[in-house]
């Protein structure tokens, strides 16, 4: 296991990284927005479990089920450190952040949501921060209101006021667009919120903060935090919901089935507390143990030094896409993540990806799941590169010689 990680070296961490090479040309992977790769010691641990542990949680008295329970529930207090929850019984395993969102919805809003109920969120967001909102709103006859965002991307503070009333019940914002790369001042808008309105909860999409920057939820006071193993160097398959305990408290079950339950009998069930409640079924072990050495290696690392190491990758790709006229970066936010989507001029995201892919270098194309954000500013698609621990400068020059063929091309 590698312990003094070096931030120049640490690609060699990632296998993938140094194995798909095509054409002879190393992979340039700029697509860590989408998801990242997988450190060795993440696999590692994975396998390790598979092949020398395994058996299921919580279930068994024999000596590698009780293992096995101990790792699994260490890996949420590593979690809950992570994020400073004050105890790991706000943490509650679903599938990723999709999941994380709709159980807020199907759970908190089902179960406190009235009609002529309202329900924020913000114009940069993500479908899966979008659609379960909709849903609820449709069942519960509630409305849902919309923060708009100027054109440089930045979302329009002086309007949350305005957008918050009584009636306002939930307030889910993503912190950094998946689209734009616009860091969401999420500390402000949330004492915004609490300035505002008495009732609404406040849920943050971290998907894509939470691999980038230190979250400390006490800190922030948000009532809900959702994020993917997947985008934070862990596996697929396993993401979190961190809840204000009494809030978790307050809520339904939204699935039945074995370990959520106190005791059940055909006249009345009761249930688990929380999180068990939120966690019917067997989990998905190994991929819980899997993130919890992400989030161990993510500390180790430091997300500081991220930060620090993403910031010059982002600012080195700004300064040379901004030297191509025909290449248009989207929004220009006041603060941005690592990531930033581009069109060009007369061309097609989805053929310029697909000339990108012939020189190995990987980026995603389309709407991004976020069609709201690509009609607010009147463009079909972008062309989105994004960065994570292991992104290099040479990476950056690669695409630039494949946009600038690709602007020849079909020019
Ligand atoms: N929210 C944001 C901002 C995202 O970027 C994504 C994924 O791209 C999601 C939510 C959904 O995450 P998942 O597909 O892992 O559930």
């Amino acid at each position: 296991r590698v312990m003094n990680h070096s931030l120049e070296n640490i690609r060699a961490e990632f296998p993938v990284l140094a194995q798909n090479i095509k054409n002879a040309k190393p992979f340039a992977f700029l697509d860590s927005t989408a998801t990242t790769q997988k450190p060795m010691t993440v696999i590692q641990v994975m396998h390790d479990f598979y092949t020398k542990h395994y058996s299921s949680v919580k279930r068994g008295v024999y000596q590698s089920s009780e293992k096995t329970t101990q790792a699994f529930e260490k890996a949420r207090k590593e979690i809950a450190s992570f994020i400073n929850a004050t105890s790991e019984n706000e943490i509650v395993f679903t599938s990723g952040t999709t999941a994380s969102i709709n159980l807020v919805a199907w759970s908190y809003g089902r179960k406190f949501l009235q009609p002529g109920d309202e329900i924020l969120i913000s114009a940069l967001e993500h479908h899966a921060n979008i659609v379960p909102w909709q849903l609820i709103a449709e069942e519960k006859g509630a409305l849902l209101r919309v923060i708009p965002v100027d054109d440089q991307a930045n979302l329009v503070l002086e309007k949350i006021p305005e957008l918050l009333t009584e009636k306002t019940k939930i307030v889910a914002i993503t912190h950094i667009s998946n689209v734009t790369g616009t860091v969401n001042p999420i500390k402000e808008i949330i004492q915004t919120v609490r300035n505002f309105s008495k009732n609404a909860k406040i849920l943050i999409d971290a998907a894509q903060s939470i691999a980038h920057q230190k979250i400390d939820v006490q800190e922030l006071d948000c009532d809900f935090l959702a994020f993917s193993g997947h985008k934070m160097y862990g596996p697929t398959g396993i993401g979190v919901l961190f809840g204000k305990y009494e809030l978790l408290e307050s809520m339904p079950p939204l699935f039945g089935g074995g370990e959520m339950i106190k005791s059940v009998s055909f006249e009345k069930t009761t249930f688990a507390a929380p999180p068990a409640r939120f966690e019917a079924g067997t989990p998905p072990i190994a991929e819980v143990i899997g993130l919890g050495e992400a989030v161990k290696w993510l500390k180790e690392i430091g997300l500081d030094n991220i930060h620090r190491k993403e910031s010059g990758i982002l600012e080195y790709a700004i300064s040379q896409f901004s030297e191509i006229p025909e290449i248009h970066i989207l929004g220009n936010p006041k603060e941005r993540g690592a990531l930033l989507s581009i069109t060009l001029e007369g061309i097609h995201a989805h053929d310029a990806a697909m000339i990108l892919d012939e020189e190995n270098i990987a980026v995603r194309s389309g709407h991004h799941c976020a069609e709201p954000v690509m009609k607010r500013f009147n463009i079909p698609a972008t062309l989105r590169f994004s960065f994570g621990v292991y992104s290099e400068k040479w990476e950056i020059d690669r695409a630039l010689i494949a946009l600038k063929r690709v602007i020849r091309l079909f020019k």
